[in-house]
């Protein structure tokens, strides 16, 4: 038998496989797809692979890179100065030095004053629990005013949360403003990282030191079902069979959570896993044979447009890397159900380059050389006010049955950097409680 069968192949799942593995336990991993990464998962593209979603890492991504040191990968670690924008008022304004937001001219020069003054009062913020029953507009709004509100943040809540823009929480905000305004150079640049090979070289990787340590990742394996019997988890069933295990951790997103445990049995617990609510993500990637700005990562704060980002990749890793392919992400969050989720591929492309026309009078349709539509259902959790009390626990009311997934992060957002820290936390977690000498023992007698 195995000691720990994990559901998911995302970040969490194969820091969790990494560390047990590492640690001397026998883990399965199971993912239904065919390739690791999950949301941070990547296609080729010029022979190389991208994500699907746009992905990098800030400074303060100490998880993830101590795992990259324990693979012996620092190396592949590429820093980049970026620069960010806003689109407002059929304008781009570049908005990444303290300076640029003195020359912010749709705010009035005090309001400018009071949009700086906000990365300053947000790392001021030592304990999060007094933001917890704010929500970021009330936050907002003491802080910066009814103007700077208005042209700065209300369009960017709305384009990311949409109809639940209102209710998110100041917390979420907050780590934001810390985590981009504190992601810095020693000049007090904006820096951010890639990994040589992108983000799927990384998970592939972590799956050969995984193996290497006597452990499987199994692809194109879909977890049905978690066992139990007499409250104790028993193992996963799957298409191909049934998987016993001595542990299961589960790291998928809570609505799938919640229906691979209804079998357990555990009904408030399994109610538990249906009070966080999710955004989707669909992300445009185009292909161009010029450059679209010198901008890395714009935010658009105009409602009349259907993407909330516009993000040239290809401004933070070169594109040479890519055959010399500039490209760009199109991003939206938006209800599963909305019409541009539900549309065709074709009909996507055609509402972003429609889009990019009105926001680049020069850009012409003919420089997009190809396209691509990726969707993900469960993408961002709604954080909203007083969060904390809807996340359910990392234990389940199952023996050796556990839950790891990226609604439980908190304060911080999502993001690979706490996939990781979660993954390796929970592993050590299950390592305690399975006692690594009683897997020494059971080994001998088989
Ligand atoms: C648009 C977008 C942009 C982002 N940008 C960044 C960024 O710049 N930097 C950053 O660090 N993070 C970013 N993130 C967040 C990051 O991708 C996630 O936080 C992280 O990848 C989550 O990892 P996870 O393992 O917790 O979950 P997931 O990645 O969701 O992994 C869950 C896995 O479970 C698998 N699965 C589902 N059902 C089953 C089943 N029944 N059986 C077996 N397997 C199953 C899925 O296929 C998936 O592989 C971004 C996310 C999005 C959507």
């Amino acid at each position: 038998m195995i000691d720990v069968a994990i559901v998911g192949a995302g970040f969490t799942g194969l820091a969790a496989a990494f560390e047990l593995a590492r640690g001397g336990f026998k883990v399965a991993v199971l993912e239904k797809d065919p390739e690791p990464g999950g949301l941070a998962g990547s296609f080729s593209i010029g022979g190389q692979r991208l994500e699907k979603f746009y992905h990098h890492w800030f400074t303060s991504d100490e998880h993830i890179i101590n795992l990259i040191r324990r693979l012996g990968r620092e190396q592949d670690i590429a820093w980049h100065a970026t620069n960010t924008g806003m689109y407002y008022a059929n304008r781009i304004f570049r908005l990444s030095r303290p300076r640029d937001v003195l020359a912010f001219t749709p705010l009035s020069f005090t309001n400018r004053l009071r949009l700086g003054y906000m990365a300053l009062a947000a790392r001021r913020v030592r304990n999060w629990q007094e933001l917890e029953s704010l929500t970021a507009r009330e936050w907002l709004l003491q802080l910066c005013g009814k103007e700077v509100y208005r042209v700065v943040w209300e369009p960017l809540l709305v384009g990311k949360f949409g109809e639940y823009a209102e209710e998110v929480s100041a917390v979420w905000l907050w780590n934001k403003l810390k985590l981009r305004g504190g992601s810095r150079g020693r000049a007090g640049q904006e820096m951010l990282a890639y990994y040589k090979g992108g983000f799927s070289a990384l998970a592939s990787q972590i799956v050969d030191d995984v193996i290497a340590h006597d452990s499987e990742i199994r692809l194109n394996a879909a977890a049905c079902a978690v066992s139990s019997a007499e409250g104790k988890v028993t193992g996963v069933a799957t298409a191909n069979g049934f998987l016993p295990a001595r542990a299961v951790l589960v790291t998928l997103p809570l609505p799938l959570a919640a229906n691979l445990l209804a079998q357990t049995g555990i009904n408030e617990y399994g109610a538990s896993l249906k009070r966080i609510r999710y955004l989707a993500n669909v992300c445009i990637v185009l292909e161009l044979n010029r450059s679209l700005s010198s901008m890395y990562w714009l935010n658009v704060n105009d409602p009349s447009f259907p993407f909330v980002g516009v993000i040239e990749h290809t401004n933070f890793e070169p594109a040479g890397t890519y055959g010399g392919r500039h490209i760009v992400y199109l991003s939206k969050y938006l209800p599963s159900s909305a019409e541009l989720y539900q549309m065709t591929d074709d009909g996507a492309v055609r509402v972003g380059v429609d889009a990019l026309k009105r926001m680049f009078p020069d850009f012409r349709g003919d420089v997009v050389t190809n396209a691509h539509v990726w969707r993900a259902e469960y993408a961002q959790p709604v954080v909203e006010r007083n969060y904390n009390r809807l996340i359910p626990s990392f234990e389940t009311p199952v023996q050796n049955l556990f839950l790891s997934s990226m609604a439980q992060i908190y304060p911080e957002d999502r993001g690979t950097n706490y996939a990781v820290r979660n993954g390796i936390e929970a592993a050590k977690i299950i390592a305690a409680k399975l006692h690594k000498p009683a897997l020494k023992e059971l080994t001998t007698i088989a």
